[in-house]
């Protein structure tokens, strides 16, 4: 077929052409003398896009799953307790491998099309006088639903009740591109993957971790090689890995990382608001709703879009590919046919989103969804010529 394939998947998300290139290189010696001099600047530029100011972000050659094991694996013992909620696929998967793991878990069973439940939380850790809970994990952005959670909330509530656990985040899907904070929100481990608001291929699981938690690692906790902090802490303070790092991605990740920054991250998570603004006006107009229950939930990387009983979502996701070329999310587990999902992270720009929602629009008239024609995209160009300057000029 003539003509771009439309990625419009909340990950793998578009790649710049700056990071293509600045990985269309020839393999290097990792363990070279003067490696250092381009892994310490990478280290030290990571913890800026987590905002963590003590402790250390980690890079495995791995996904956004693996983050998940080295941080179950390095800061937990067999047998611990911990608080989760579900409402979502990727907050299930989260709770399933804590349980594969043996962990105690309570996990809170949530609506989806809901968030992580403050009060919930607030009831269980209150209650939890004797402190058996070690870790509190919270999916900031559930890819599978189009939901944010408050994760500054879920700090404040640890805080006020002066309970110890570690807060754990899942920030694969929100991480430099929406609001995240390490440090101030007191965040113990934020786990992030290469191919979201990274921009890059698959292939990097990143870790940020407070320095409060690397301080109490338990020991001897799991067993652990591959993801070991410890092996990581021992060779990266020289600029090295504990095994063959992945250059190429490595070099990739700091071309985003230098687009990221010139953009500033706050201009960053300002765009993606802006362009996910435009993508919900547009779900207005065509007179359906998101699967996220309240605006109070609604995720600014991707919108998952509800279609009308007795049509089914995968017939939109089936022809918006093989007819157009197009990739929208499909509804996985729970919302498995009846929503389609809209990624708008990353590379994004407005007239990528209305690529992505005059797609849609051709793929609903084919799947027979009763919508006017035009009126997604009318809402939507609408909404991005009435405010503020387009992405483009606004980077500058
Ligand atoms: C994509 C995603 C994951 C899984 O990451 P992989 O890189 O596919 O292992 C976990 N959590 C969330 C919120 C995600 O969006």
């Amino acid at each position: 077929m003539s003509g771009f394939k439309g990625l419009a998947v909340p990950g793998p998300t578009n790649m710049p052409f700056e990071v293509r290139q600045a990985m269309d290189v020839a393999l290097e010696d990792h363990r070279a003398p003067d490696f250092p001099e381009f892994t310490l600047p990478l280290f030290a530029d990571l913890k800026k896009a987590f905002k963590l100011e003590n402790g250390q972000v980690f890079i495995f050659p791995s996904s956004g799953t693996g983050g998940w094991e080295s941080a179950v694996a390095n800061l937990l013992s067999p047998g611990d307790k911990v608080l989760a909620s579900i409402f979502g696929q990727f907050s299930y998967l989260w709770v399933d491998m804590c349980q594969r793991f043996g962990l105690d878990v309570d996990a809170i069973d949530c609506e989806w099309g809901t968030g992580a439940p403050v009060e919930l939380y607030e009831q269980k850790l209150a209650a939890d006088k004797e402190h058996k809970i070690k870790a509190v994990l919270v999916t900031q952005n559930e890819t599978a639903t189009g939901v944010t959670s408050d994760v500054k909330a879920v700090r404040e509530v640890l805080d006020s009740l002066g309970h110890p656990a570690l807060l754990f985040v899942d920030g694969v899907s929100s991480i430099c591109s929406i609001e995240f904070r390490q440090e101030e929100w007191g965040v113990d481990v934020a786990v992030s993957g290469s191919q979201k608001g990274f921009m890059l291929p698959t292939g990097l699981g990143i870790v940020g971790v407070s320095q409060k938690a690397l301080d109490q690692r338990p020991k001897p906790g799991f067993p652990k090689c591959f993801f070991d902090f410890d092996d990581m802490i021992k060779t990266n303070k020289d600029g090295y890995f504990p095994y063959t790092p992945a250059t190429t991605l490595l070099r990739g990740l700091r071309a985003s990382l230098d687009m990221i920054f010139e953009e500033g991250l706050e201009n960053v998570w300002a765009r993606h608001h802006r362009l996910a603004e435009g993508c919900r006006r547009a779900v207005d107009a065509w007179g359906l709703t998101l699967c996220a229950k309240e605006p109070k939930w609604n995720s600014d990387t991707v919108s998952a879009i509800v279609v009308p009983e007795g049509y089914n979502a995968n017939d939109v996701i089936q022809t918006a590919y093989k007819k157009y070329d197009l990739s929208l999310g499909a509804g996985l587990s729970k919302v498995a046919g009846k929503v389609y999902r809209i990624g708008h992270l990353g590379y994004m720009n407005e007239i990528m989103v209305l690529q992505s929602l005059a797609g849609a629009e051709l793929a609903m008239r084919d799947a027979g969804i009763p919508f006017e024609s035009g009126s997604g995209v009318g809402a939507a160009v609408e909404y991005y010529a009435s405010t503020g300057q387009t992405t483009a000029l606004a980077a500058e």
